[in-house]
């Protein structure tokens, strides 16, 4: 999703792009107006080892292409363009320089759309983050919402607890949720493995009559279709996962969560009017670059000091429930 403006970048200078990425990445990129053609590489899968690279090397090969932008670090990455025999390969420094013609240094400092955009040396300000949801994509998406008692153009505030790595998952969704379903519904999202905080937040929504304002559609949309349903809500509250990012690239609000890491990292927010909260003054924090599974001092306080209170009130802030009622 961070690429996305590099793509565009590279579009507006040699017309749509053809990608090399992952399966599960593959959807969000197809619909993508920069994007020709999407070639999914599945290195676990049926492209695994050396010779799924050399095969995939070969189809590429047969394309023809002038040139490659290699943003990513790795080595089969740089060595694909190199068995593709593609002559232009521009990459970063801290890649595998001895693999490409041109060497562009990658930024230490700023978010990381501007950093990858330093591969085609193009301003940041001139591109943003996009997905493209499909009018099925969108129908999918409302018939969700509607199935929930959500009709369309309806308020909702959709929250999304998950996260890879456990010390960056904020312990109070439910008590959030319960607070703001007095007002709004809510609708958490997330992948299958969010299932569980998903149900989490449902139980702490509903009353003592069975009566819900929550409703849990992780695992239930593909990631376009969840892309379509996050660009319909008032705001998205979120942790330091990718669901921010999908916020962003469909002009969602956000409310977003960061305790292990921060947000200078250069995966936060990127519009002035939306929100990161953290705990300032806590001499552990950040504690690593991802987020550990678990807090190694067991406190967690980066995450619990953080209450729904302080969270409700910069949904506040933000204004998008007001703007959106
Ligand atoms: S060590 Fe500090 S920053 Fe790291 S998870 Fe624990 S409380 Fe958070």
């Amino acid at each position: 999703m961070l690429t996305t403006p590099l793509l565009a970048a590279l579009a507006a200078r040699h017309g749509p792009v053809d990608v090399v990425t992952t399966p599960a990445a593959a959807p969000l990129l197809e619909t993508h107006p920069a994007v020709r053609r999407v070639v999914p590489y599945d290195k676990r899968g049926r492209d695994r080892g050396w010779g799924g690279l050399r095969a995939l090397g070969r189809r590429l090969r047969a394309e023809g292409y002038e040139r490659a932008y290699l943003p990513h670090r790795s080595l089969r990455t740089a060595a694909l363009a190199l068995l593709a025999r593609i002559p232009e390969r521009i990459g970063f420094h801290d890649g595998w320089p001895f693999f490409y013609t041109a060497v562009r240094p990658r930024p230490a400092e700023g978010h990381e759309v501007d950093r990858l955009l330093a591969l085609a040396q193009e301003a940041a300000a001139a591109y943003a983050p996009s997905l493209h949801p499909t009018p099925d994509d969108e129908r999918a998406a409302g018939a969700v919402l509607r199935a929930a008692g959500i009709e369309d153009g309806a308020p909702f505030v959709a929250v999304a607890p998950g996260s890879i790595w456990g010390s960056k998952r904020w312990p109070y969704f439910g008590e959030l949720a319960s607070r703001l379903a007095a007002q709004v519904a809510v609708v958490a999202v997330g992948g299958p493995d969010d299932a569980g905080l998903g149900e989490e937040i449902v139980r702490a929504v509903t009353d003592g009559n069975g009566r819900q304002r929550a409703v849990n559609v992780c695992g239930k949309l593909t990631l376009r279709q969840s892309a379509a349903l996050i660009g319909r809500a008032q705001v998205l509250v979120t942790n330091d996962s990718a669901p921010l990012h999908v916020a962003t690239a469909m002009g969602t609000p956000i409310v977003a969560v960061f305790g292990p890491t921060l947000p200078e990292f250069g995966f936060g927010p990127i519009r002035s009017g939306d929100v990161a909260l953290g705990v300032a003054g806590l001499d552990c924090r950040p504690c690593s670059r991802h987020g550990p599974p678990r807090c190694p001092l067991g406190h967690h306080r980066c995450m619990r000091d953080l209450t729904p209170e302080v969270v409700a009130a910069a949904i506040e802030e933000t204004g998008a429930l007001r703007r959106r009622d």
